[in-house]
């Protein structure tokens, strides 16, 4: 069988375009390697940021007593403003509304909680973590370097859906986990109760000065 030049041109042609695949194939690897290198040292912004969602979400535990309607202690949150958290019992679903601004007590924490959401998501978006985990998920890599990485965070940020022809994706509140434990909130109904006794001697005290001198014969 005999080549023309037409034949060589297409074996060259197919040749340059296997090469520029794998090139492409292993600097992306490379660039992905270096990236969770850069990611895993204990100075990492993220890696901070995500130890800092942790202690807040401890401190929010505090805040939350355990579910009215089935004793549980793990809630997620449904929805979050720094006003607001909906919250939701992971075992019945029933719904648990928090303030900043409570009647007699601030709960300053969700604000926090809220501000650190926004800044894990906008390092994630700026180096492109979401994307490329969810690629590597799209090509059957769930063990590469980045995933890896991501699944040894110690909270999830945002969730995927596998659609027929593609994965919807994006940042998800609702994937933060957090228990009931209760501990601020009966500080602060002791704080409350101590202020009522404390309110009451007062008045008693002014009491005692507006007693009219020599009333008594
Ligand atoms: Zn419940």
């Amino acid at each position: 069988m005999e080549y023309n030049s037409y034949d060589y041109g297409a074996f060259f042609f197919v040749g340059l375009i296997l090469v520029i695949i794998v090139v492409a194939g292993i600097t992306s690897s490379g660039q992905e390697r270096k990236k969770v290198e850069k990611l895993s040292q204990p100075n990492s912004r993220l890696k901070l940021k995500d130890k800092e969602m942790s202690s807040l979400l401890k401190e929010l535990s505090g805040w939350i007593n355990n579910c009215k309607k089935c004793s549980g202690n793990q809630y997620y949150i449904e929805e979050a403003n720094s006003l607001q958290f909906s919250l939701r019992c992971s075992h019945c679903n029933s719904k648990k509304t928090l303030k900043t601004n409570e009647a007699f007590h601030k709960i300053e924490v969700l604000e926090s909680i809220v501000s650190c959401f926004n800044e894990i998501i906008a390092i994630m978006n700026r180096d492109k973590i979401i994307q490329d985990y969810i690629l590597n998920i799209d090509f059957n890599k769930r063990n590469a370097p980045i995933n890896k990485y991501v699944d040894s965070l110690e909270n999830k940020y945002f969730s995927y859906k596998r659609l027929k022809k593609s994965i919807k994706y994006g940042q998800d509140i609702s994937q933060l986990r957090v228990f009931s434990e209760g501990s601020k909130l009966d500080e602060a109904l002791k704080r409350l109760e101590t202020k009522k006794v404390d309110g009451l001697e007062t008045k008693r005290g002014k009491n005692d000065l507006f007693k009219p001198f020599g009333s008594c014969s």
